[in-house]
Order: structure tokens, then C-alpha cells, then sequence
């Protein structure tokens, strides 16, 4: 099971009322009197959280681990992938939104102390079983298609049978004119901060096609965020 304590991977906010005249503090010119109030979650970084989990799933020991993460890049790609999955668990179930989370506190001989930042067990329990399944999947394919599943609800008919592959694209390789235009101008309203070079640098998506004319199928806020300049990662639909 998951631990339930990312702190740093949230960034959190509060007051602190003080009461050291009638708690004497100045007899003591010690403050013990530091009450936290109105503590809450400002924002939530996927990045760190998705490798926060990510770590927890892998062997403890380093002998292991290194062993485990070259057979798991021979399979399949290895940890990219299952970052990249990790990732899109977390979207599925919207941890990004701050209501889901909760700064807990308790009181220590120098008044209250923020203790951990915690997700709520529901959420928490569905991404750890979502993440497990993950890991009990094999090959590339299969973990496309279950984080595509858990997202959409459904895998695209001509995608079922197909393979995929990691590669590199410029922006100017997808041909957005073929997409709903409606949706494009929609998500670029959006702030896509969070996917900004600096900020997001596992795959951005899924497209199919030939290079020159791609068309997306999962990632719009992904890749609509990505530099227009610099290649970024997509995996690409084979047909078999
Ligand atoms: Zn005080």
C-alpha cells in the first residue's frame, strides 16, 4: 500500500494565531503558544508525486533495483513508461485539485506543528490498486491501453490491436487543422503551466499517422503546451 504523506510534493499555506500574553509566554521567553489555522493545499506538483509512487514500487535495495529497472526497459521502455502512466493515474483521478487533500497538524511543546499533507483515503486507495495493475502489466502496449481505459473509458476501435513506439516530434509535425478546433482553442485558454518544458518532461501524448501530418490522440493540454522550438517525446501508433 502507498504511504499517505506528500508533504513535498504539495505546496501549503497557513496562519498562526498567537495568544503569548495569556499563555505566558514572555514569563518564559519561550513561545509554546502557536495555534495553526485555515491550513490548506495551494497546489499539487504531479511531477514530484508521480515519482514519490513511482519509487515505491520499485526494490528497496539497489542490487534489485537496478536489475529490475534493465529488465523492465528491455520489456517495455521501463520507468519513462511508467512514469508516464503514474502520471496519467493521478490526472485520472484529478489529485491535481487541492479540495482532495488535507494539511494535518498537531501540537507540539512549541505550539502547533504541521505534521504531513495527505490525499484522501478514497483517492489514495484508487490509485494505489490502479498502480499495482499497472505494474502487473508487461508490455507497452498493455499500459497504453489501461491508463487510455481508465481515462477515456474506452481503448479507439483502430488502436486496440496496435503496437506503439517512443518517439521524438516537433510541434510542427501534427497537423492541427485536421483536429476540433474547438477543443484547440478551449484548452489553449487554459493555464498548461503544469506542462510546460520546465515543469513536465515525460512523453506528451499519443499520436497517429505519418510524420508531417500527425494527429493526436490523447495529450491536446500536453502537447499544446510543449515549445514550439524543441522536439519533445510521443508515442506513435503502429498498425500491425
Ligand atoms: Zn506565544
Amino acid at each position: 500500500m502507498l504511504k499517505n504523506d506528500y508533504t513535498y510534493c504539495t505546496d501549503y499555506d497557513y496562519n498562526t494565531e498567537y495568544s503569548c500574553e495569556s499563555s505566558g509566554c514572555y514569563d518564559e521567553g519561550i513561545c509554546r503558544c502557536g495555534r495553526i489555522e485555515n491550513a490548506t493545499v495551494k497546489s499539487v506538483n504531479l511531477t514530484s508525486l508521480t515519482e514519490e509512487i513511482y519509487s515505491q514500487f520499485m526494490p528497496e535495495n539497489k542490487k534489485s533495483r537496478n536489475r529490475e529497472s534493465r529488465i523492465s526497459e528491455i520489456l517495455y521502455g521501463g520507468e519513462i513508461i511508467d512514469k508516464y502512466c503514474i502520471y496519467r493515474i493521478l490526472v485520472v483521478n484529478r489529485a491535481f485539485l487541492t479540495d482532495c487533500w488535507e494539511v494535518n497538524t498537531s501540537g507540539g511543546y512549541y505550539g502547533d506543528e504541521v505534521d504531513s499533507v495527505t490525499i484522501e483515503l478514497s483517492t489514495l486507495n484508487k490509485i494505489n490498486s490502479q498502480c499495482e495493475k499497472l505494474f502487473t502489466l508487461e508490455t507497452l502496449s498493455e499500459k497504453l491501453k489501461y491508463v487510455l481505459e481508465l481515462e477515456y473509458g474506452y481503448v479507439l476501435d483502430d488502436i486496440k490491436d496496435c503496437e506503439f513506439e517512443l518517439v521524438s516530434i516537433y510541434k510542427n509535425h501534427i497537423d492541427f487543422k485536421k483536429l476540433n478546433q474547438n477543443h484547440i482553442k478551449n484548452v489553449k485558454m487554459e493555464d498548461l503551466s503544469h506542462y510546460s518544458i520546465s515543469n513536465y518532461d515525460l512523453p506528451r501524448g499519443i499520436v497517429r499517422g505519418e510524420i508531417d501530418n500527425y494527429k493526436i490522440v490523447d495529450g491536446f493540454h500536453r502537447i499544446i503546451a510543449a515549445s514550439d522550438k524543441k522536439p519533445f517525446s510521443v508515442f506513435r501508433v503502429i498498425k500491425n
